[in-house]
């Protein structure tokens, strides 16, 4: 029976204790116990969002699902729903009733990795400011409006991936705070042993639906789905770069952004910014909202220097004030680039500098 369920710290009486003696669950050939309770997966949910609901259904922390439910030391390992193992998934699936291949689509295995890509907030001007605080959880922006017309609200993979900013489907730019309080949201590791909602805030517990975001500019939103098919497939093809791994991808995406917030003071930020915002078009409502910081920010930087990555950088680096373009590109990444492809030109400064 599933006494491993019970097997945890609060004197509380809950649902899982009540499970505990009901003869509700079904032993199967393999002697694990189907969970007394079915979560349906959301299409597009990531495996957090949906162990965090499946763990409320059962009044289990994330902890205590974790480990008692899948085996898993989530202290270990608080963020090891990207990339369960083959057992791991297995008992999942297993004691779910969810296949494993369905399981498999809400994590990260198979897609590439590189150089941290998956923190919080990779594209973000924080990455690259000069104090890092540790906080307790996880970033997160979100979509309001998807979070209001789910049937269930939940939280997507393409939300948890650290760099993203835009939602496809409504063409808008993910928020980053409470609708209420307007905190920096976050979410909690599944090595929180305390019941937590999803999606509350945890200022002032508001919910987080509501109404759509800013428009996204249609250069980041082509630009995000490039990203993250090359996430998924381990190699990009990006306008004036041509094909690159998805090593070299962050590689130039890093160097580029750390040397927009490394370099320059703040007022040529700022005529970076303007003369971003001009030759995009850029509306009022986008651009009061002051997007620069934010992994969006990061999106529209890049977005408008691939535009014309010969003449954009040169702008870039003579509005920051910056010596050489090929810093601003990266020798590693020009050089790899020229392995992939003899026809690129974005060597050519380095070579005339
Ligand atoms: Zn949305
Ligand atoms: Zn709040």
């Amino acid at each position: 029976m599933a006494a491993g369920l019970c097997d945890r710290p609060s004197a509380a009486v809950s649902l899982s204790d009540l499970f505990d003696i009901a003869p509700i669950a079904e032993e199967r050939a393999d002697g694990l116990v189907r969970l007394p309770h079915h979560v349906e997966p959301i299409e597009g949910e990531a495996l957090f969002s949906w162990l965090m609901r499946l763990g409320r259904s059962l009044d289990l922390t994330p902890r205590a699902l974790s480990r008692d439910a899948f085996g898993v030391d989530a202290l270990a390992a608080p963020e090891w729903w990207r990339r369960p193992d083959d057992r791991t998934l297995g008992s999942i699936a297993r004691r779910s009733g969810v296949s494993r291949d369905r399981l498999e689509a809400m994590t990260l295995r198979g897609w590439a990795t590189a150089r941290d890509d998956e923190n919080a907030d990779r594209f973000s001007a924080d990455r690259w400011g000069e104090r890092q605080v540790l906080r307790r959880g996880r970033r997160i922006a979100i979509c309001r409006q998807c979070l209001a017309e789910a049937a269930r609200p939940n939280l997507q993979l393409v939300w948890m991936l650290g760099w993203t900013g835009i939602c496809a489907r409504h063409r808008t730019v993910l928020v980053n705070q409470c609708g209420a309080c307007r905190c920096l949201l976050r979410i909690a590791s599944l090595a929180t042993n305390r019941r937590t909602d999803l999606l509350m805030c945890r200022r002032c517990g508001s919910a987080q639906g509501g109404s759509s975001g800013e428009a996204a500019h249609g250069s980041t939103i082509a630009l995000q789905a490039t990203l993250i098919h090359g996430k998924r497939t381990g190699r990009t093809r990006l306008p004036g770069l041509g094909p690159l791994d998805w090593r070299m991808t962050v590689a130039f995406i890093d160097r580029l952004l750390a040397k927009v917030w490394s370099s320059g003071s703040d007022e040529r930020h700022e005529r970076l910014f303007a003369t971003i915002a001009a030759d995009i078009d850029m509306t009022d409502e986008l651009w009061v909202t002051r997007p620069w910081r934010s992994n969006y920010g990061g999106l529209l930087i890049l977005a408008w220097v691939l535009h014309d990555l010969e003449a954009r950088s040169r702008i870039m680096v003579s509005t920051l004030g910056m010596s050489r373009r090929d810093d601003l590109v990266g020798s590693e990444t020009v050089n790899r680039v020229r392995g992939f492809r003899r026809e690129f030109t974005v060597d050519g400064p380095s070579s005339r500098n």
